[in-house]
């Protein structure tokens, strides 16, 4: 789930959400590298929905979501409006995210003739005509843009906005809140 609304925790510290969408893993392994760096950061945020690093989920809201990948089915799209609801900030990291990611090749072909031509069941399957960004869907505070995302800028993203000030690197999205 994106994360029940709820209060914040009570020890004031920022809460940052990590979420997968269609997508690799990739942007987010390029989080989970950034060990040292995480450990710096860990004094100053708590992690309240992270499932690639850990169990723990924290009731939301969140001050700071992190989405990796596309929107490619109904449940997707469904999800995504659940995260932007359940986040202060949100932030769309990945070429995925930020522009429907390869799989957005699908986009210029029949995607019901490539379910058909892979399944078995093509009816069982639940796809989208297409793959889009976050950004079609909710309003993004910023979009990051890579493939992965750079690990330096990924970190002076979740930086600025935990600590309130616009990151240091140009923003591709539509506006930055
Ligand atoms: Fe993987 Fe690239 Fe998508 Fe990141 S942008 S999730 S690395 S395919």
């Amino acid at each position: 789930t994106a994360g029940a609304a709820g209060t914040t925790p009570r020890d004031g510290l920022p809460t940052l959400a990590v979420y997968k969408l269609a997508s690799c893993d990739g942007c987010q392994l390029t989080l989970l590298n950034c060990e040292d760096e995480l450990l710096a950061l860990a004094g100053q945020v708590r992690i309240g929905y992270f499932p690639e690093a850990t169990r723990a989920v924290l009731p939301g809201p969140y001050d700071l979501a992190l989405v990796e990948g596309s929107v490619t089915t109904a449940a997707d799209a469904e999800r995504v409006r659940e995260i932007r609801a359940a986040s202060r900030h949100l932030v769309a990291i990945g070429a995925c995210a930020t522009a429907g990611g390869i799989q957005a090749l699908r986009n210029f072909a029949d995607v019901a003739e490539f379910r058909a031509a892979v399944y078995a069941r093509p009816e069982q399957i639940d796809a989208l005509a297409g793959s889009t960004p976050v950004s079609d869907h909710v309003k993004v505070d910023f979009e990051l843009r890579g493939c992965p995302v750079d690990r330096g800028q990924l970190l002076e993203v979740v930086t600025a906005f935990l600590a309130g000030r616009k990151p240091g690197i140009p923003d591709h999205s539509v506006c930055f809140a």
